[in-house]
């Protein structure tokens, strides 16, 4: 879940929240005299206010609801939510200072208080005051102990200081309040939470702990792939070859589409086993079976150009071309195996032909919550923090593109 639809869920839940509770009392003896409560929240600044945060416009939004602030100085809700609009636009010490002087108002139900430690919450992490923010979730917790929002917070903090263990904790305490048809969802990211654990314990030697951690990782969740991908290393790096190539082949079984993952590593494997046939079958397997396979047809375009086959590898490697005109590591590969042959004038003049239209760049995944570009598969964004966001972006190839309609 990212900032902006926490935000608009918090919103949700605060305005049902505190207008249903005891909380929001209508009428309010102030300074000797009953005020209508209900003037600010029926003012049309007010309902404005909340069309323009809908509509995300927020300048519009905060100018519409300091005037309903203003009409009614103790109405919570609407100050909270400025104090979160401010924090949106950047300006978080105003945010911060909004919220806290909330904090200090006499006589906050402890559903109020969570809802402002919670905003504060919101505020520190967006500030970078990751101490602060831990503190402000954890704080939530004490009055509201199944607070989905703060858990979720607590756990991507965590994430991002790299605390695996402790976000795991908190990713267990999130699946236990949900529904079962969510579960799956919370074991596949409790799967890549175990396996950055078995990360941490494989970068300390600690290899018996790894295997632990990654086969718990799959047995939450038969599709982990990274666990596969690390485990089937640490057996490698055990000496035990074969067990590490079925964990990478069922890699391909799980997911074709990113057979590529593997490909390096079971064809330095098989070579070790002195195996030179398993690794070009399992790539013709692949392009059988699905054509458009680039990847399929560039390692194996790579592996004959190492084993003394130029020629036939550039046929691989034009077709891979084809396929993706804009991959850089189609090039190169294409350009070992033409220096491979002295850069055969017929192989060359093919080669031009293909790649006229061409045109490179390096970075073809993306995530698609925050657009985050990278070379390599991601399992988690470096910028959202999501996992398995990672898709791979790919160019219509040029001539396609000439004779699409517009
Ligand atoms: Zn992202």
């Amino acid at each position: 879940m990212d900032d902006s639809l926490t935000l608009l869920s918090v919103f949700v839940t605060l305005l049902a929240g505190l207008t249903a509770g005891k909380a929001w009392e209508r009428y309010k003896l102030r300074e000797g005299r009953w005020i209508d409560r209900r003037k600010a929240r029926e003012s049309p600044h007010y309902i404005l206010g909340l069309n323009f945060l809908v509509s995300n416009q927020l300048d519009l939004a905060i100018e519409e609801l300091t005037t309903a602030a203003a009409i009614d100085a103790d109405a919570l809700e609407i100050h909270l939510i400025l104090g979160n609009l401010y924090r949106e636009k950047g300006q978080v010490n105003r945010a911060i200072k909004m919220h806290q002087q909330l904090l200090q108002r006499p006589k906050l139900t402890k559903l109020e208080q969570a809802y402002v430690l919670l905003c504060l919450g919101l505020d520190f992490r967006r500030g970078g005051f990751v101490d602060r923010a831990l503190e402000a979730f954890t704080e939530v917790l004490r009055f509201d102990g199944n607070n989905q929002y703060a858990l979720l917070n607590l756990q991507k903090l965590y994430e991002e200081q790299h605390q695996w263990a402790e976000a795991h904790a908190i990713r267990e305490r999130l699946a236990a309040l949900t529904e079962d048809q969510q579960q799956p969802m919370h074991q596949a990211i409790l799967a890549y939470l175990e396996t950055q654990i078995g990360l941490d314990a494989m970068s300390r030697d600690e290899a018996d702990a790894a295997v632990s951690r990654f086969e718990s990782a799959i047995a939450l969740d038969e599709a982990a792939l990274p666990a596969y991908l690390n485990l089937g290393d640490l057996e490698r790096q055990r000496g035990r070859i074969a067990e590490a190539i079925d964990l990478w082949e069922r890699v391909i079984e799980i997911a074709p589409e990113r057979a590529y993952l593997v490909f390096d590593r079971i064809d330095a494997a098989t070579r070790q086993q002195g195996d030179d046939r398993r690794f070009p079958a399992l790539c013709r397997r692949l392009i059988q079976t699905n054509p458009q396979d680039w990847r399929a047809r560039l390692a194996i375009g790579r592996h004959l150009t190492d084993h003394a086959q130029p020629a036939e590898a550039l046929t691989h490697l034009f077709d891979s071309l084809v396929h993706n005109p804009h991959a850089l590591s189609i090039h190169q590969a294409v350009w070992q195996a033409l220096a491979e042959i002295q850069f055969d004038a017929e192989r060359v003049q093919r080669y031009m032909e293909l790649t006229r239209e061409a045109v490179f760049y390096l970075d073809p995944h993306i995530c698609i919550r925050c657009r985050y570009r990278s070379t390599e598969l991601l399992w988690q964004c470096p910028q959202c923090h999501e996992w398995n966001t990672f898709v791979e972006e790919r160019m219509t190839p040029a001539e396609d593109r000439e004779n699409a309609p517009r």
